[in-house]
């Protein structure tokens, strides 16, 4: 950040009186508004139909063409419940209710924390999305492993085969560490 989106001044990167990091802080004394950046909030859905999955493949950078689950930024306004079932609308036009609350992922690395919610798919109720190339439901055998787009969506789908032996779904807090992937 260069200039004060409040006013348009420069900013100064420094660590305000009674704070303990870096900011960006308007240099113009009459604004002078400290520029707080937060982590962004991600929230999406586990959509099933009878067995199976819903997944998409991206049509979108970053991990193009790569499988996930339906999931993006969630928008003002909006509860994390809602922003999964428009962002499963906008990737996948998949007509879903939510069954509740599974993951939540802290990704520290990037500033980013995932919601995932368990939510079950209306007959026949999905399509290709604007941001998908293909929007499939998936049996547990057929699931891509390989080419799953993020660490969240293989531990997401690692949990939700796991609990469905035992019909118990745990709520999980999982911290996901940075990852080493191979290149392709
Ligand atoms: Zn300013």
């Amino acid at each position: 950040m260069n200039f004060c989106n409040h006013c348009g001044s420069a900013v100064e990167q420094r660590i305000p009186e009674d704070d303990n990091r870096p900011r960006h802080i308007c240099r113009n004394a009459s604004c002078g508004i400290i520029h707080y950046e937060n982590p962004k909030i991600i929230t999406g859905c586990l959509p099933i139909f009878e067995d199976k999955v819903l997944l998409c493949k991206r049509a979108i950078e970053p991990r193009y063409g790569l499988w996930t689950l339906p999931a993006g930024f969630m928008e003002n306004e909006e509860t994390t419940e809602q922003g999964a079932l428009r962002e499963s609308w906008e990737e996948a036009k998949a007509d879903c209710s939510i069954d509740g609350l599974y993951a939540i992922y802290d990704l520290p690395h990037i500033n980013q924390v995932y919601f995932f919610y368990r939510a079950t798919l209306a007959p026949g109720g999905f399509g290709v999305g604007e941001e998908s190339l293909e929007v499939k439901l998936f049996d547990e055998k057929d699931i891509p492993w390989d080419t799953l787009a993020f660490p969240v969506i293989t531990k997401t789908l690692q949990y939700y085969f796991e609990d469905r032996k035992t019909q118990n779904f745990i709520f999980r807090n999982t911290t996901i560490a940075p990852m080493q992937r191979p290149v392709s």
